[in-house]
């Protein structure tokens, strides 16, 4: 039969030779000791492109997250996130039931993922209350925003939202797993989208091409007391020079990611005149709207197209192991298939 063509996600990418070539030479130590030398070499070069002093390697995205959320809230505490971000919906409650905060989903009023900052504001409400009143330290923003099909907050826009926290004097986490795609869909350097924010989470297992690995960036301080959260979660990985290798190659391939996008814009455009309802795709994730989503996820897989439900609709990932020719023969499917 048929090949399948894979686009439940961008993480489902295998390191190409390149990448495994500098893995197998990468030279380590143990991190938990005294430092892996390539380990500190991903740090210090990612802390510096996404404009933070400091940076901290960790195996997943989730756990970058779950430090910096560990890290900003006490328990009984509350935060706010666009509705449907990946610390609400994604991390199986970690933020609530490690972290000890509340999540508070802030509707996306001004576009795809992304909040007006009156709403942001109106939820922040008055800062300080009694002793007994909720406490609300902490915005975490997501950019691009997953589950609203991989939506950019441009600068602008993020410079309010950030204003608006820091005025009420929350904390601002940014959720930044594909921070790399909204800086190459807008041109602008990564850390364009990380001014003014106290820590940002970033991921190069996701379109990069690594296999494993993603790094939180904050101050000093912060990355002094994340390394600690970070041992106590379980993530002091040892020779993990083996796998920062793979996120140095990652880092040199951020630009590459122009090639996903125009292949999601393509299929997004054969997916309309195929008469199907289709997002416009900002970067990477193409979302259909299916009145039988179950239906059509079977049919899809019939014709070895793989995909993922989320956000009720079905998500198509654009990534470095898909070309132009698998999207027009994943079109060519779905024309002629069924
Ligand atoms: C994938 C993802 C994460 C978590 O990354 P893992 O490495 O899979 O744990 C966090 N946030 C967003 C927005 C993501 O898409």
């Amino acid at each position: 039969m048929t090949s399948t063509i894979d686009f439940r996600s961008d993480t489902v990418t295998r390191p190409d030779d390149v990448m495994r070539q500098a893995m197998a030479k990468a030279e380590v130590g143990d991190n938990v000791l005294d430092g892996d030398p390539t380990i500190g070499a991903l740090e210090q070069r990612a802390a510096k492109v996404l404009g933070m002093p400091a940076a901290l390697w960790t195996p997943t995205g989730t756990m970058a997250n779950l430090i910096a959320l560990s890290l900003h809230l006490q328990r009984g505490d509350r935060f706010l996130a666009p509705r449907g971000s990946h610390v609400i919906t994604d991390e199986l409650g970690s933020a609530a039931w490690l972290a000890g905060g509340m999540p508070e989903p802030l509707e996306h009023d001004a576009g795809p993922g992304r909040p007006t900052p009156d709403t942001l504001s109106a939820a922040i409400g008055i800062p300080r209350g009694p002793y007994y009143a909720l406490r609300t330290p902490l915005l975490c923003l997501e950019n691009t925003h997953n589950s609203a099909g991989g939506a950019i907050t441009p600068p602008e826009e993020h410079a309010q939202l950030v204003a608006v926290a820091k005025e009420a004097g929350l904390t601002v986490h940014l959720d930044g797993a594909r921070i790399w795609h909204a800086a190459v869909a807008l041109g602008i350097p990564p850390a364009a989208l990380t001014v003014g924010v106290d820590t940002v989470s970033a991921c190069f297992s996701k379109g990069l091409g690594a296999p494993v690995g993603s790094v939180v960036a904050g101050s000093r301080e912060f990355i002094e007391r994340a390394r600690r959260m970070r041992q106590m979660l379980g993530g002091g990985v040892r020779q993990g020079g083996v796998l920062a290798a793979a996120g140095l190659v990652a880092l040199d391939r951020i630009g590459d990611l122009a090639e996903a996008h125009e292949n999601a814009t393509r299929l997004a455009a054969g997916f309309a005149e195929h008469g199907w309802e289709v997002n416009t795709p900002e970067t990477n994730i193409v979302q259909v709207t299916a009145p039988d989503l179950v239906g059509r996820l079977a049919w899809l897989a019939e014709l070895g197209i793989q995909v993922l439900p989320s956000a009720g609709r079905i998500r198509f990932v654009l990534h470095r192991d898909l070309s132009a020719a698998d999207v027009e023969e994943t079109l060519l499917r779905i024309k002629t298939g069924g």
